[in-house]
């Protein structure tokens, strides 16, 4: 018997997916958040939920090791997005991608053209395209998270980082500069299971999709 995986990664995109899941009559069989098992079984016997990191889901869904996942626009563009088809935005998880700087830093004149400035980041692909399009020399310093700290300390003059409320950078005195995009995840699919496995993944599809409208 033919079954799907589906890569998740705890936290936000797990809660917000649950609602999902339950449109297509799917129910997890344990909270990742209290158990420390990788591969959770559902309500279906033709289901499973592989709980990742949500910086791995594309890597996993790439590879068909998962055939579904869901995956932040941030986590999709940093990783290209191949061998991923991306029918849907999900519309969970909503945030925003933008360049912040102490509340004292001159941007405006850093960002013109011929100028210079030096960005921290975990999203450097995001953050190279965005400067590439102005003419400003970038020094780009790859990080891994607590991005806020960076410019704090002198390691960079700003930061490129997801926002939402903005509790984050104001308590650490910095101001958001410039928007770059509006954030959502999407579901994506292996190329190669959307044709194999059609028939159990377009039903989880359609129920998505209703439950998105
Ligand atoms: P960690 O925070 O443990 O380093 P992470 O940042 O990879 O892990 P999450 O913070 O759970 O994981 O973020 C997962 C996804 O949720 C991100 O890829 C992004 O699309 C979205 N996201 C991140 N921060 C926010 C936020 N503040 N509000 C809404 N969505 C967010
Ligand atoms: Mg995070």
């Amino acid at each position: 018997m033919s079954s799907i995986t589906i890569a998740l990664s705890k936290g936000r995109i797990f809660e917000e997916t649950l609602p999902l899941l339950a449109a297509a009559g799917i129910e997890p069989s344990e909270n990742p958040e209290r158990s420390r098992k990788l591969i959770i079984g559902t309500n279906r016997p033709d289901v499973r939920v592989v709980i990742v990191r949500a910086t791995d889901t594309p890597t996993y869904v790439q590879h068909g090791a998962a055939d579904l996942g869901i995956a932040g626009r941030d986590v999709l563009i940093e990783h290209g997005g191949t061998g991923l088809y991306q029918p849907l935005d999900l519309k969970i998880a909503k945030c925003r991608m933008c360049v912040a700087t102490p509340a004292g830093f001159d941007y405006a004149a850093a960002v013109r053209p011929g100028g210079r400035i030096r960005i921290a980041t975990k999203y450097v692909n995001t953050a190279r395209n965005h400067f590439a399009g102005k003419g400003v020399h970038l020094d780009l310093i790859k990080l891994y998270g607590s991005m806020e700290l960076a410019p704090l300390v002198g390691l960079a003059d700003g930061i490129v980082d997801l926002v939402s409320s903005g509790g984050t950078l104001r308590a650490n005195n910095l101001v958001e500069v410039e928007e770059i995009m509006h954030i959502s995840s999407r579901l994506i699919v292996n190329q190669a299971s959307m044709k194999m496995k059609r028939e159990l993944i377009q039903p989880v599809l359609d129920a998505f999709a209703g439950a998105v409208a």
